[in-house]
């Protein structure tokens, strides 16, 4: 090999090696520690089932973090930057905390069928983000618990309509609740299913958006309902 021929292959060995590393490498959706999904430090932010209660008295939810820093920087990379890699982590942290909340409420959960339910994006979000981001997860969480050995189906009968705008713009409890109220459709009707609904959200703030749709899969005939999340922001008196 000649001298020209020599270093036109180190400069493309080089390309090579950049476009390599731009491709592969990446960093914690959390901290951005080199050459992690979601780095064991941040996994254990979102290994605890804190939970809130919802307004309007309808339930509580449970969250498996509070969303602040490492957690609300992964969640959103994951939800607005695109990072489906995180789907599988995020999915089998919500499967830890389905078995655990539903343990705690003494319902024995391997002798209780589950319905999981996605919450309800708007048109306008799955427009943007290109999905239904709860779909997916619901769906890795299914299937994890059923390899656990239990009973887990999902359903994704719940659709916002006539909502517009990203959530974190309305501000306040009780605007978000009348913003959102009668805008949670339930699309099938439930009675008969005594399966135990847990509806699943990536993040609860006012709860508001939690709340109707417990709300509606009960008034569709669900009998017993409890909300999850990836994250919660703390009720004022956590
Ligand atoms: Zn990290």
């Amino acid at each position: 090999m000649g001298t020209a021929d020599s270093s036109l292959f180190d400069a493309l060995r080089a390309w090579c090696v950049a476009i390599r590393d731009v491709l592969l490498s990446r960093g914690c959706a959390g901290c951005d520690a080199p050459d992690e999904v979601i780095c064991p430090a941040c996994e254990t932010l979102f290994r605890h089932a804190y939970s809130k209660a919802l307004p309007g008295e309808v339930g509580r939810c449970y969250g498996c973090s509070w969303y602040r820093g490492a957690v609300r920087h992964a969640i959103l990379n994951w939800k607005d930057h695109g990072d489906e890699e995180c789907d599988r982590a995020f999915a089998l942290l919500l499967a830890d905390l389905t078995t655990t909340v539903v343990a705690r409420q003494g319902a024995g959960v391997r002798s209780r069928a589950l319905t999981l339910v996605p919450a309800p994006s708007s048109p306008s979000s799955m427009h943007r983000r290109g999905r239904w981001q709860t779909l997916p997860l619901t769906r890795l969480m299914a299937r994890s618990l059923n390899e656990d050995g239990l009973s887990v189906g999902v359903k994704p009968v719940l659709k916002l309509e006539g909502v517009h705008g990203k959530s974190v713009q309305a501000s306040g409890a009780a605007s978000r609740s009348r913003r959102i109220d009668g805008h949670v459709r339930v699309t099938e009707n439930l009675g008969g299913d005594d399966s135990l609904f847990v509806v699943v959200d990536d993040i609860v703030t006012t709860g508001a958006t939690m709340g109707q749709c417990l709300s509606a899969l009960r008034s569709a005939g669900a009998g017993e309902v409890i909300g999850l999340a990836l994250a919660c922001t703390p009720n004022r008196s956590a």
